[in-house]
């Protein structure tokens, strides 16, 4: 197994040469998803973007990023980030030996990420605000001293993001449309990049939570709400290639709601086996509301895994859980008769 820019240098910005900082992320599952298949269908396959290194699909434009930060003499790298950009920058940071400083809107990131950041670590910053002020900032920052900016914003992201949609067409040939959460709009933005230069061109279907869907809406959202936190954007940095990549792709942008993508988290999770984050759930969310109109193949890209955001799941178990079965787990006294009861019900 190798990374990716080790297995798509052909069609990457980079040479022979250069300093390559990997994981050996990328090279994901695809997996059918049979009972979402049959409610919508339509053959549905899931992207396992949680199987990379650090759990989330920042890897694969990271490993470009602080690759290309190296090249450059770069000592230390820093980003704004909702959390996935935080782990995945702070291990690929600790893997060359470079510096990362992180800022997160304080408070509002889910608890695996932030341990990701610490343990590999980064300079956590805490900033009381939300992640467009924590963007705007360290866009600022960035001119004022040598730092290399990781975020999507950074082109070596989506350089090394659209391997994704690589990937996907050397294993399937063609898809008809892929679904895709949106938040900052870089991913949306490289898959449409990695199709277009393999002559390819999928529907985008992008999905945004409610509380933060500026693309829908057509106006930025001065104070996004959602439970998906890494879509709580409210001004998206890709806003025009997120656009372009909907109208020449014949996709769209709608809105699902935090209900929905709740349903969609617990459906993915008890259906099919699989456990996403809750922003990653927005793509099928949006499956499951709008359809899948004429396509026959779609993909939804799981963004995250789910061990980043354990609090919500449990919370999620409990809400979700039979009359009397406290927190969705049954307590049990130490006694075959009070087991079997517990057990069978
Ligand atoms: C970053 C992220 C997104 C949103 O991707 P953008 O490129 O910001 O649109 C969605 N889901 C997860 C799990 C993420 O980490």
């Amino acid at each position: 197994m190798t990374g990716v820019i080790e297995r798509y240098r052909e069609e990457l910005p980079f040479g022979a040469d250069d300093p390559i900082v990997s994981l050996e992320e990328g090279s994901t599952p695809l997996v059918p998803a049979p009972a979402l298949s049959a409610i919508v269908d339509a053959e549905v396959l899931l992207k396992l973007e949680g199987a990379n290194p650090t759990g989330s699909f920042k890897d694969r434009g990271m490993t470009c990023a602080v690759s290309a930060a190296m090249r450059e003499g770069a000592h230390a790298v820093i980003c704004a980030s909702t959390g996935n950009t935080a782990a995945s920058a702070a291990a690929y940071a600790a893997r060359a030996g470079l510096t990362a400083g992180v800022i997160v809107p304080e408070g509002k990131i889910a608890t695996g990420k932030l341990a990701q950041a610490l343990i590999h670590g980064a300079r956590v910053v805490a900033l009381r605000g939300n992640f467009d002020q924590a963007l705007a900032l360290v866009r600022e920052l960035v001119e004022r001293h040598p730092i290399a900016l990781v975020n999507s914003v950074n082109k070596f992201r989506l350089e090394g993001q659209k391997t994704a949609a690589f990937e996907l067409l050397d294993e399937l040939g063609e898809l008809d449309a892929l679904c895709i959460p949106v938040g900052n709009a870089g991913n949306i933005t490289a898959y449409w990049q990695g199709f277009h230069e393999r002559g390819a061109a999928p529907r985008m279907l992008g999905f945004q939570a409610e509380g933060a869907a500026p693309l829908v809406s057509g106006h930025p959202v001065e104070e996004p709400e959602t439970i998906a936190s890494a879509i709580r954007i409210g001004r998206p940095a890709r806003w025009e290639e997120a656009i372009s990549a909907t109208v020449d792709s014949r996709g769209e942008i709608r809105a699902v709601s935090d209900q929905e993508i709740l349903d969609a988290y617990r459906m993915l999770a008890a259906g099919e086996g699989v456990f996403c984050e809750p922003a990653s759930a927005a793509s099928v969310a949006g499956l499951l509301r709008y359809g899948a109109d004429s396509a026959r193949r779609v993909v939804c890209v799981i963004t995250g895994h789910g061990l980043k955001d354990p609090q919500t799941a449990i919370d999620s178990a409990a809400a979700g859980g039979p009359v009397g079965v406290a927190g969705g787990i049954v307590s049990c006294e130490a006694e075959l008769g009070a087991l079997e009861q517990a057990v069978l019900g």
